[in-house]
């Protein structure tokens, strides 16, 4: 396998989170239309670097995720607006109306439920496969992904996240993350190990601008470039047992399965371990 270099052309896949029960979207309605608008805009800049350059728009909801763009629903008809570039046109109506279709036929939830991310990327990953394997060969596609998420972190969906990262590390597809409200500990494990970036945006109305001067450059050009200093990384686990995030626990020596108390049987792949006997004290002779 050949290096990638900036020459190549790239494939972008941007996950929005849409799900409503979001703080950034509860507490301003409009916010969802400011976050579609940059990100239109966003997709719209990536293209427009290179001819070649692939664009995808998925939406990561509370009951599904969906591609806003492409979709396998027909165009619907669009004229040119302000003297706009069709295809521009063309991928921001479609993102538009394909969300309007997601967020009409979402079930009504009553308690806040949490967006299914990791569920979202592993789909983004078979996507990015396929459009690998379908490229002519000797061609190289620079692949990565983008999550603009205000939701927080699910240590339930640990496990997939986990996969989903190291998966995204073979395949050499770089995760950037930006977060809109919470810091993301999980994510930022992910950009880490898959070499993209994490940010969190200071303010939500100049997102556009942020995704313009952090997330538009290729991660292979990323290093020329004065970025803000990479954050550190929390490299703590969540047990299997309670999804809790914890600073030491037990691992079985089988399968790697992470719990915070020990257990004589691994719930993950039925070990069975000695339980330790608790040491008696010796008894002390005594003198004669
Ligand atoms: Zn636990
Ligand atoms: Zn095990």
């Amino acid at each position: 396998m050949s290096e990638n270099t900036s020459d190549d052309p790239s494939l972008l896949v941007i996950a929005v989170d849409t799900n409503p029960s979001q703080i950034v979207i509860r507490k301003n309605p409009d916010a969802l239309t400011k976050i579609i608008n940059s990100i239109s805009a966003f997709g719209n800049a990536h293209l427009m670097q290179k001819p070649q350059n692939k664009l995808a728009v998925v939406a990561c909801h509370h009951h599904e995720s969906k591609f806003l763009y492409p979709s396998a629903e027909k165009p619907q008809e669009f004229r040119q607006i302000d003297g706009q570039y069709e295809f521009f046109t063309f991928v921001e109506k479609s993102i538009k109306n394909n969300l309007s279709e997601l967020i009409k036929n979402a079930p009504n939830i009553s308690n806040n439920s949490e967006s299914l991310l990791a569920g979202c990327l592993a789909m983004i990953l078979c996507y990015i496969l396929r459009i690998k394997k379908s490229q002519p060969t000797g061609s190289n596609l620079n692949t990565r992904i983008l999550v603009v998420t205000g939701s927080e972190d699910s240590a339930h969906q640990y496990m997939t996240y986990m996969n989903v990262f190291f998966t995204a590390q073979k395949e050499r597809v770089a995760i950037d993350i930006c977060a809109l409200d919470n810091t993301l500990v999980l994510l930022q494990q992910g950009c880490d190990i898959t070499g993209g970036h994490y940010l969190k945006v200071p303010q939500l109305d100049g997102l556009l601008q942020y995704l313009l001067w952090i997330f538009l450059p290729d991660p292979s050009i990323r290093s020329k470039l004065a970025l803000p200093p990479p954050v550190k990384v929390d490299y703590r686990a969540a047990c299997f047992c309670h999804r809790e995030l914890i600073d030491i626990g037990f691992v079985c020596s089988v399968c790697l399965s992470i719990f915070c108390k020990f257990s004589p049987i691994c719930t993950t792949c039925s070990t069975v371990f000695k339980v330790p006997l608790p040491i008696k004290p010796k008894k002390k002779k005594l003198k004669t």
